[in-house]
């Protein structure tokens, strides 16, 4: 990757899932689009804008595709929480995305139920580069910041232990999962699902049909059951903005080392 020639836009949906990183870029230029302020600048010397989305497919597909045609981004990550869909998937872990699906797509019987209509794609992948530098991004905040970023009581009051980085498949849609039983319809028809959220799976549909590469990395912050909205606010509050930006800034590193 040409370290002079990218321009990496950042989206997340909410406030906590941004914290810190508009405050450490270079030369900040702020510029209002729909509703969202896009910052413009350099995060550890490379060019990047930032921005809030709000929630939903639709917000971030306006998002993400004003990033694309209005700012000249050419790469896209996304950096929020998620609610486990899966055993093994706990609170506290990493998922990065390797494909996503819109799991409220149903344009059935015209076209397969889950397939983007005209795309032929239900599953769209996430840049394979990107997203393993992303993994490693993930691994090395586990391994070497964690401990420091979130306190001791943050982590017995979530049972954090030691987080896990997984990859694998992330299902979105315009629903927040609250109840067991959403989540086991969403895993009965979907195989793999690791996590539930609502906004990747638009930012994946968007870049494919811009061809921008993208990479999607989730903090697990709920259970995507009855205990959801509890357990989501606290650890918005408390663990979501440490994640956020220990891994961005792991990413941006080794973007960097990658250029030299
Ligand atoms: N109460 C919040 C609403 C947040 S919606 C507020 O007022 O701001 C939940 C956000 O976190 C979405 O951006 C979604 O992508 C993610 N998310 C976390 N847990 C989720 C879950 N269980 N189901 C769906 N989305 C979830």
């Amino acid at each position: 990757m040409d370290f002079q020639k990218i321009k990496i836009g950042v989206i997340s949906a909410l406030r906590e899932e941004q914290a810190g990183l508009i405050e450490v870029m270079q030369d900040a230029v702020t510029v209002q689009r729909g509703m969202r302020d896009y910052v413009s600048g350099r995060l550890w010397g490379i060019e990047s804008v930032c921005v809030l989305s709000r929630i939903g497919k639709v917000a971030v597909s306006a998002t993400t595709a004003t990033l694309i045609e209005r700012f000249g981004v050419t790469h896209i990550i996304f950096t929020g929480v998620a609610g486990a869909a899966a055993t093994g998937v706990c609170i506290g872990d990493i998922v990065v995305a390797s494909q996503l699906v819109q799991h409220d797509m149903d344009a059935s019987p015209l076209f397969p139920r889950f397939e983007v209509p005209l795309t032929g794609l239900s599953h769209f992948f996430s840049d394979k580069h990107l997203s393993t530098l992303l993994s490693q991004a993930a691994s090395q905040f586990i391994d070497q910041e964690f401990l420091k970023a979130v306190s001791e009581t943050n982590r017995h009051k979530f049972f954090i232990d030691k987080p896990v980085v997984h990859e694998g498949l992330i299902a979105s849609g315009d629903q927040f999962i609250s109840t067991a039983f959403e989540l086991s319809q969403i895993n009965n028809r979907l195989i793999d699902v690791l996590a539930v959220e609502m906004e990747g799976a638009a930012v994946a549909q968007v870049c494919f049909e811009f061809g921008v590469p993208f990479a999607i990395v989730r903090t697990i912050s709920d259970n995507a059951n009855e205990d959801s909205p509890v357990d989501f606010v606290q650890f918005l509050e408390k663990i979501a903005a440490c994640y956020a930006y220990g891994i961005v800034r792991q990413l941006f590193l080794l973007l960097q080392k990658e250029s030299r």
